[in-house]
């Protein structure tokens, strides 16, 4: 008999008749032949409601606590939905996450799930009850049985890893909106119905603000290849299907915790050109890149660090073969770009470096574990390799380096992430479930635009520009386990008593940003380092798709949509699939909107998503 999991979502289960609906739905799919696993969200606001009464306790609610008080808002909604399928004459059982045994990591507030075991919950099934579980909760193994939670939307997460753990068919997600949508449709009514989206695409998005599903259900469901469905609780459309590939083997003993990289990739055939010193100001990368696009010429990664003055640089790189061609132009738009106050003193400049090479480590494992990129950095600084530029995503984090260095930074990422260099001895077993194939021809190369408003900036000017420098930056901020993105050194160099110094910027959680601070401060003190600034009133927008891979203009399209609305773009980062930029904060949802009209994403219906 199938196995489903289905998760009901905190405004599908809100209200009493809402709770009967879902046990409906429930019921329907059981007569129609399957095995149900149901995970259930509080009711409605109920987590809003008992994070604000801690706070009205404390200023600071210890992590232990808030994790045995928000744990209770799942426990209701369990009891009530096993008792409506109760009265709809349906066997069913309730059980908190420690009944069923999920067992998580001591970390209370943000606990990864170790794993869950599967005994029981089996048992009940083959007396043909539907199991209700609490989402977002577990237990630890160590004496103390301690409860803990998930992190904020934590749910999804449960629900994916226990169909992972059961080998479920697939997962449903059910929430309040008709699927994945272009983007939130509470900012843009007019954002469509994706039918179908890829897993690294989805992970991008969910990290990048799109809170539709929590970035670490995405993960697991990548890693194990479980079928994922975001659908609507008040209708029967099909929804989303999320689509992984084919997954290599792994073991669910320490599900979210083993081996965050899956893979170390290079490519040598590389060049960087930098144009430093252009003006701060609107239009100036939708120019750039406007023209760059022009001449067709397709730019891999591309950065701009935070301005310097009334300055900044933009850097990007592109393949070899077509490097004359973009050098070409950056020459050539240079003299134009040229800031009017600077002109005396400064001229932009362009600057071509050939032999550069970009190495990656690649893997649906590094959400919210900043160690894993700072262990990247301190592996390359051990292997003696400077990191000229730096790409973070989701599923990557790049480094562009010098080529001569290529080979050796390679052989040391593999060792020191364990990755076997010869993928072809594994097979599937035949009993992990097989996701649908990875075969999405992009109808546009842009699936999703996200906003992410609970970001800050930091800068650290004239850090030494040498081996170990972010090791040592990235390492501090993992030591407390503080999570970075779009990581930007300025391409400017000053030499300061004869060491070559670069400003690094980079965006924390805004929640973080103090502590952060704090810290990098005594660091930059005890390393002389520069000023270290915080700048809290930012927003990031992003645009996600696979599709932009080797097509040209994508982000000359979006960086005109900010300039036709005056918005200034204080950061530029991109990996392969995404592009993202900063700008103040209260520009935010206006550059959202901007965006997602210029990639022609929006529909001529709107979403209402109920209250
Ligand atoms: P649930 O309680 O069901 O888990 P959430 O509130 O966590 O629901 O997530 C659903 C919400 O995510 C939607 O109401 C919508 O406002 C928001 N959202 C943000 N980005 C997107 C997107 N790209 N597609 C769909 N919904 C999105
Ligand atoms: N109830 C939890 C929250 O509001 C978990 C969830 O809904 O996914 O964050
Ligand atoms: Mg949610």
């Amino acid at each position: 008999m199938p196995l489903i999991v289905q998760k009901y979502g905190g405004t599908s289960v809100g209200s009493v008749e809402r709770i009967q609906a879902v046990a409906q739905r429930v019921c329907k799919t059981v007569k129609a032949g399957n095995s149900l696993v149901v995970v259930v969200s509080a009711m409605g606001k109920t987590t809003d409601g008992l994070v604000k009464l801690a706070y009205e306790i404390s200023s600071n609610p210890n992590s232990r606590e808030m994790d045995m008080l928000l744990s209770t808002g799942e426990q209701v909604t369990i009891a009530l939905v096993s008792m409506a399928l109760q009265e709809l004459g349906q066997p069913a059982i309730s059980l908190t996450g420690a009944q069923v045994g999920i067992v998580t990591e001591a970390a209370h507030t943000r606990a990864r799930i170790l794993h869950i075991e599967t005994e029981r919950i089996k048992r009940h099934l083959n007396q043909n009850k539907v199991i209700v579980v609490a989402g977002f909760q577990g237990i630890t193994r160590t004496e103390e049985l301690e409860i803990t939670t998930l992190g904020r939307g934590g749910s999804d997460t449960s629900a994916v890893a226990l169909a992972a753990a059961l080998r479920a068919d697939f997962c449903e997600i059910y929430t309040d909106v008709p699927g994945i949508l272009t983007t939130d449709p509470r900012l843009v009514p007019e954002a469509q119905l994706i039918d179908e989206i890829t897993s690294d695409e989805m992970l991008e998005l969910a990290s990048l603000g799109a809170k539709v599903l929590h970035p670490r259900a995405v993960e697991i469901a990548r890693n194990y290849g479980v079928p994922l469905v975001v659908r609507s609780s008040w209708t029967d459309d099909p929804g989303t299907w999320v689509i992984s590939p084919t997954p290599r083997p792994r073991s669910l003993v320490n599900l979210e915790i083993a081996r965050p990289v899956d893979d170390i990739e290079f490519d040598t055939e590389q060049a960087k050109v930098s144009m430093l010193r252009v003006p701060d100001k609107p239009g100036v990368a939708a120019r750039l890149f406007g023209e760059i696009a022009t001449q067709d010429v397709d730019v891999d990664l591309i950065i701009q660090s935070i301005h310097e003055g009334n300055t900044n640089d933009i850097a990007f790189t592109v393949m070899t073969p077509i490097l004359k061609r973009a050098e070409a132009v950056a020459a050539a738009i240079a003299p134009v770009l040229r800031s009017h106050k600077a002109a005396e003193t400064e001229e932009a400049e362009v600057m071509v470096q050939q032999n550069v090479a970009k190495v990656s480590i690649a893997g649906a494992g590094m959400i919210g574990r900043p160690g894993v990129a700072a262990k990247m950095f301190t592996t390359l600084a051990e292997a003696g390799v400077n990191i000229q530029m730096i790409s973070t995503s989701e599923v990557k984090v790049s480094c562009v380096i010098d080529n001569a260095d290529c080979d050796r930074a390679v052989a040391a990422l593999h060792t020191a992430f364990e990755i076997e260099q010869n993928k072809e001895n594994f097979t599937l077993p035949p009993s992990l479930p097989h996701s649908l194939p990875p075969s999405l021809p992009p109808s546009s190369p842009v699936r999703g635009v996200a906003l992410d408003m609970n970001q800050a900036r930091l800068a650290i000017r004239q850090v030494p520009d040498r081996p170990g420098t972010a090791a040592k930056l990235f390492g501090l901020l993992a030591q407390h386990n503080i999570s970075v993105d779009m990581i930007i050194q300025s391409q400017r160099c000053h030499v300061i008593n004869g060491v070559p110094r670069r400003d690094i910027a980079f965006t924390v959680a805004r929640m973080d940003a103090q502590a952060a601070q704090k810290m990098l401060q005594q660091a930059a003190a005890e390393y002389g380092w520069g000023e270290v600034v915080l700048e809290s009133a930012i927003a990031k927008v992003s645009v996600v798709g696979a599709g932009m891979v080797g097509q040209p203009g994508i982000a000359a399209t979006m960086f005109e949509a900010l300039s036709q609305h005056q918005i200034n773009i204080q950061m530029i980062a991109t990996s392969e699939i995404k592009i993202s930029c900063v700008v103040a904060q209260e520009e935010g949802v206006k550059a959202l909107q901007a965006i997602h009209t210029a990639f022609g994403l929006a529909g001529s219906q709107s979403i209402q998503v109920p209250a």
